[in-house]
């Protein structure tokens, strides 16, 4: 049975913080703050559909979790951890910033029964790092995972940002690497959105963001490219990657106005990375039968069936068929006709 989150999002509109990109000051009067009892609601509404709760974690979404005010913290996390030992779910999972990590919290966190910490470092490049105000260095990051590792027995996460404002292709793929040296459990990509109302927006319209800047020419299928090229690093290094791109939401998809958003960004990394392997298996251009797990067609064939018209495109007439046999992850046949 695969993992699955009770995700409680807290927004944090008395962030400290300045993050270009963050609309958390924006949605502030729009989105409530859950109390500890609006919680507690939620979640016994949850938990009556959980299919199999000893593989659920209560996830506490929104970046700074453990910025909160003390009380309102240890509030949430007591009924949560109330949750988890009546309800027999597998643990707590929350996100916060690297330089919100000591070891005083890691003792809170750790005495509320917290499974999993993830932390936004979103980039390893002070200077980018500096450009979107993040208020943090990339030497806080390296901090902070030593501290959990050595007082914290659970899951630790990193989350990068790629495209972000300032960054290049380089210094995406050099992040990619620094949080690769550092043995996270897992990692989560999320290509820059920019939002109505943020500072990003401004200089998105001054363009002067990613690379050069987002309308010189660096679009989705380069960004596509770039993660893909980092999910290939991930897996080499034996780094679960549990998301890649922003989940699909209305009002996400109401208030952006730029950056690399798809609904399904994380297929069409897939996509890619199905492309290049299928490449991998072709010899010369004709006409090719490739066969792939059943349950990797779609992946195989592309979205509108991008893959197989850019590989006509090269000479190659694939037909995509299933085959049992082979391994989920990205095991291919070719046959030439
Ligand atoms: S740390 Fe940055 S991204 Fe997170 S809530 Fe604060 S301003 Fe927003």
């Amino acid at each position: 049975m695969s993992h699955a989150n009770i995700s409680i999002f807290i927004p944090h509109a008395g962030c400290p913080y300045d993050c270009i990109y963050c609309n958390q000051r924006i949605i502030s009067g729009m989105v409530k703050t859950p109390t500890a009892e609006d919680v507690r609601a939620e979640l016994a509404a949850a938990v009556t559909k959980l299919k199999s709760p000893a593989n659920t974690e209560i996830a506490f979404f929104g970046g700074s979790f453990t910025c909160l005010p003390e009380e309102y913290m240890t509030g949430l996390l007591e009924v949560a951890a109330d949750f988890v030992k009546r309800f027999g779910l597998k643990g707590i999972r929350l996100s916060t910033r690297p330089d919100a990590i000591t070891p005083g919290i890691l003792d809170t966190l750790s005495a509320y029964g917290v499974t999993a910490i993830e932390l936004g470092a979103q980039s390893m490049n002070d200077s980018v790092l500096k450009a979107n105000r993040r208020g943090h260095t990339a030497a806080d990051v390296v901090t902070a995972v030593k501290l959990i590792r050595e007082n914290f027995a659970g899951e630790l996460g990193l989350q990068i940002m790629t495209g972000m404002y300032g960054s290049t292709f380089d210094k995406d793929m050099e992040t990619a690497r620094s949080v690769a040296a550092l043995s996270p459990d897992t990692v989560r990509i999320y290509p820059t959105v920019v939002i109505k109302g943020t500072e990003l927006e401004k200089v998105w319209a001054d363009g002067a963001g990613f690379d050069g800047g987002w309308r010189g020419g660096v679009g989705l299928d380069e960004m596509v490219s770039e993660v893909a090229d980092m999910i290939s690093l991930f897996e080499d290094e034996n780094i679960r990657i549990i998301r890649v791109g922003l989940h699909a939401s209305e009002t996400l998809e109401a208030t952006m106005t730029g950056g690399y958003y798809h609904p399904s960004f994380g297929e069409l990394a897939e996509n890619e990375l199905f492309y290049r392997a299928i490449k991998q298996k072709l010899d010369t251009p004709g006409d090719y039968t490739v066969y792939v797990h059943p349950k990797n067609l779609s992946k195989a064939i592309g979205q509108k069936r991008k893959n197989i018209v850019n590989f006509a495109r090269l000479g190659y007439n694939i037909t995509v068929r299933p085959d049992m046999t082979l391994l989920r992850r990205r095991e291919i046949r070719a046959e030439q006709a």
